[in-house]
Formats: C-alpha cells, structure tokens, sequence
C-alpha cells in the first residue's frame, strides 16, 4: 500500500495534534546555531526516530566559513531603579539578541536604548534578532514595553558564554534498496519560532517515522541542522558523498495558514520540481510554484553552484512575506494542528511519487490490446469510462520508455496515484515490462548479485555507482 493511502487511514485530527503538542514541547527551548539549546532540540527528536549527532569542533574550516565558537545562555534581564525586571529572559528567550555576548551593566535610558531592538509597527510584538559573526549585545522587546520605560538608570544582565565549543547538528538515515538518497533538510537554529523553525522540525520527524522501518527503493536522510552555517558544514564534511543524492528538499515555514508555496531547485527540472508540481496541483489548498532563487532557506547551499543539486524548498508563506515572521507573534497559534497535518500529507504525497516514478515498456504496442478478455475494461458496453480505465489507456499509449509516470499523470491531468495503480494492474496482466531506473543498480555493496531487466536489455552490477 502507497504511504499516501496509510497516512489517510489516520485521522488528520490527532496527526496535527500530535504534530502540534510535539512542536509545544520544542517551543520553549532557546536555540542557536551552536549550544545546548540545539543539542536538546535534537535529544527530544531522537526520542522519537534514530538520530546521529554529529559535533563539529569551533574552528574548523567548511569551504570559505568557519565554525563560530558555541554560544549558551543561563538567564538575561534588564532591571529599573527598583529592582523590578522589566524585561527578562525566563519569560520569552527572543527577549535576548541571539549570541549576545556577556554582560553585566548600570547604564542611563539613553544608553540602553542603544541595545534594544523593537517593531514600531507591531507595538506589542517582539523582534527575533540575531547577531552571530559579529560581536554584540541586546535585548530585544515590544515597542510599547520600551515606551513605557521610565528615565533613569538600569541595570543590564545578560549571563551567556561565547567560548570554543562545537557545532551541532542531527541526521537520521534511513536504508532503502537502492544507495540513492532522498535528502530532507530543516533548521533547527531558532528559539521560541514556531512556523519559522519547529513547523519544518515536527514534520520532518513525522516523515521520518512514517518512513521508518520500511521497504523503500531510496534511502533518506533527514538534516536536522542549524541554518546556513549547518548547511554549509554538513556540505563540507560530505563532498565526497552528495553525489547520491537524487531528489531534495528544504522543509520550512510549513505551519502557518497561507497556502503551498514550492521555490524549484536551481536545475528548475529535476524529478522532485515535476513532482512537487504535480503533487501540489492535485490538493486542495492554493498553491504556487516559484522559480529558484539564491536566497531563501538552505537550498541556498545545496543549489550553490558547484553542487546544484536537485533540492527545491516547500514552505507555506514565503519567508519575510508575512507580517509574523521573525517576531514573537510566530508562536504556537500561528501554527495550526489541521496546518501542520495538512504538511505533512503533501510530504507523505510526494514522497510516494518519487518512490513510485519509473518507466515502463508497452509489450503490445501495435494497436490497443484487448482490456475485456483481461478484466481490465468495463464489464458492459455503452457507458462511459471511468477515470480507472481512461488511466491504462494513457499508460500503455505513452509506456514507450521514454515517459515516466509522472509524465503521463501530468500529461493526462490524472493523479499520479490513479496512473500507478493502473500500471501496477498492467505489469500484472503481462502488458508492460519495468524499464530500470539508474538508482536500482546503486545498490548496498555487500548485496552483489546481477540486476537485470525485464526487457533483457540493461545489466549493471550491484555496487555500482555508475549515474547516468
Ligand atoms: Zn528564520
């Protein structure tokens, strides 16, 4: 059974629910590029699927970048003349200039207003700001917070450590037939953000589970990794191996009420651009398909172009396009259970089209062969047919090999569900021979016998990493 028709079976209610109480769980912690609050992040997703955590050390060199020393912090508040705090950390962690380096301070108003960062434009909103390769400090707070702070003197703590330490990042890997990979890329790097972070996280670890244990023909691996930085150090550790990668994708911002927004990879063609296309053209919510740009999430990285692989980015609002983005008003209402369900069900979809995609060859090509006498037609004359039976005769008419699947779905405006099953049903009757994909001979080495056609007409031998 496809993972599409699986994950139907559940109630979408408590999918999204448990997608939401998870994204509750992570909601609190305060992360960074570095630091323990990435390290807990990843330790509450390893509960849940295999996590291989990976420590890169202050330092290293990854291509033109360096690894930043590890930022933690215990506590930050600003305190008037009182004592009184009135702005304070414990009670949201976007209070603090993220890496904000230590400090502890009395300073007037006038110089303190200096530090702080506010939205005039949503009063009550907190401002997400960060500060990572250059060395600062601030709080950040609404701008009614700081209107209604007296003259005077306050006094400025921020308890942090910026010290040699290490990257941080997580990857669960999961074997499939072929060596092929499937890579699925989220961050994992901001604070209390809930659609801007944790909606990409809670997905991609559902995803993840759902894949978990199963018979797959590629394998996957998820990137659970702090922005840019994170991106750019897994990249650098694994040039040898990227090669394998044979469909991407950028999982973010993935929670909130817009509609389905798919930025293509930088090839603009790759399998996962026509899938993403099609798997979005055949749900209900609006969608649209954007060109590739070489801003935006990771696929900045991936698509850089000494590697330009085939990864594009689903999100549902764009980035900076949504009044809530970077800001406190990002938080869990943002982010609805039916939303984040709703996600999820587009991954599982496309997912099922790329293990499903292949080509096949018409054993019959010269004129139609007959449905009837292999049941696969109507049993009675006259009626219409049905979009079952209109799906063989598309898939014979255009199994030529030289058309995948997803061609054909596209080309007949059918789902490409419906065009599997009736492929399935007609390499069962004997009338189309599998065409094998290049992956299918990529396959773990200790497993070493001959893959061989059905049309007798490709040989490759198991191990072989030959990409066409
Ligand atoms: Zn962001």
């Amino acid at each position: 059974m496809g993972l599409l028709k699986e994950l139907e079976r559940r109630d979408p209610v408590k999918i999204g629910e448990e997608l939401h109480r998870f994204a509750a769980e992570l909601y609190p912690i305060c992360r960074s590029i570095t630091g323990n609050g990435i390290r807990h992040t990843l330790a509450q997703i390893h509960k849940r699927i295999a996590l291989q955590i990976t420590e890169v050390p202050t330092g290293t060199e990854v291509f033109d970048w360096t690894v930043p020393r590890e930022w933690n912090i215990r506590e930050a508040y600003i305190k008037d003349v009182t004592g009184r705090r009135v702005v304070d950390f414990q009670h949201s962690n976007l209070h603090v200039l993220n890496y904000s380096t230590p400090v502890r301070a009395k300073l007037p108003l006038s110089e303190l207003r200096k530090n702080l960062f506010t939205l005039p434009e949503h009063p009550d909103w907190v401002p997400y700001r960060t500060s990572y390769y250059k060395e600062a400090w601030g709080f950040c707070l609404s701008h009614n917070q700081m209107l209604a702070l007296a003259d005077g003197n306050y006094e400025v703590c921020i308890d942090s450590t910026l010290e040699d330490g290490h990257l941080t990042y997580g990857e669960c890997y999961l074997p499939g037939r072929s060596v092929d990979e499937v890579l699925i890329s989220t961050h994992a790097c901001h604070p209390s953000l809930a659609n801007d972070n944790l909606s990409g996280l809670t997905v991609a670890t559902a995803l993840a589970e759902l894949l978990s244990g199963r018979d797959l023909r590629y394998s996957y691996r998820f990137l659970f990794i702090p922005g840019t930085i994170g991106a750019i150090t897994w990249l650098a550790r694994n040039h040898e191996n990227v090669a394998r990668i044979r469909h991407g994708l950028v999982l973010t911002g993935i929670g909130d009420p817009g509609g389905f927004h798919y930025k293509k990879s930088r090839r603009g063609n790759a399998e996962v651009d026509q899938a993403a296309a099609h798997v979005l053209a055949h749900q209900s919510e609006s969608s649209e398909i954007l060109e590739f740009s070489p801003y935006g999430y990771d696929e900045r990285q991936y698509c850089s172009p000494g590697f330009d692989l085939p990864v594009g980015c689903l999100m549902r609002s764009v980035w900076g396009t949504f009044p809530e983005y970077h800001t406190s008003a990002d938080n869990l209402d943002f982010i609805q259970p039916r939303q984040l369900a709703a996600s999820l069900r587009i991954c599982t979809a496309l997912v099922d089209v790329i293990e499903n995609n292949r080509r096949y060859k018409n054993l019959n090509p010269y004129c139609e062969p007959q449905l009837g006498k292999r049941n696969l037609y109507r049993s009675s004359g006259g009626d219409a047919i049905g979009e079952e039976i209109n799906a063989r005769f598309w898939v014979l008419n255009f199994s030529d090999g030289e058309h995948s699947l997803l061609d054909i779905a596209e080309r007949s405006g059918l789902p490409f569900s419906t065009i599997n099953e009736a492929a399935e049903l007609l390499h069962q009757a004997g009338l189309l021979a599998t065409f094998p994909d290049p992956s299918e001979g990529n396959v773990p080495k200790e497993e070493s016998e001959e893959v061989e056609s059905a049309t007798g007409g490709i040989h490759r031998g198991r191990g072989a990493r030959t990409r066409d």
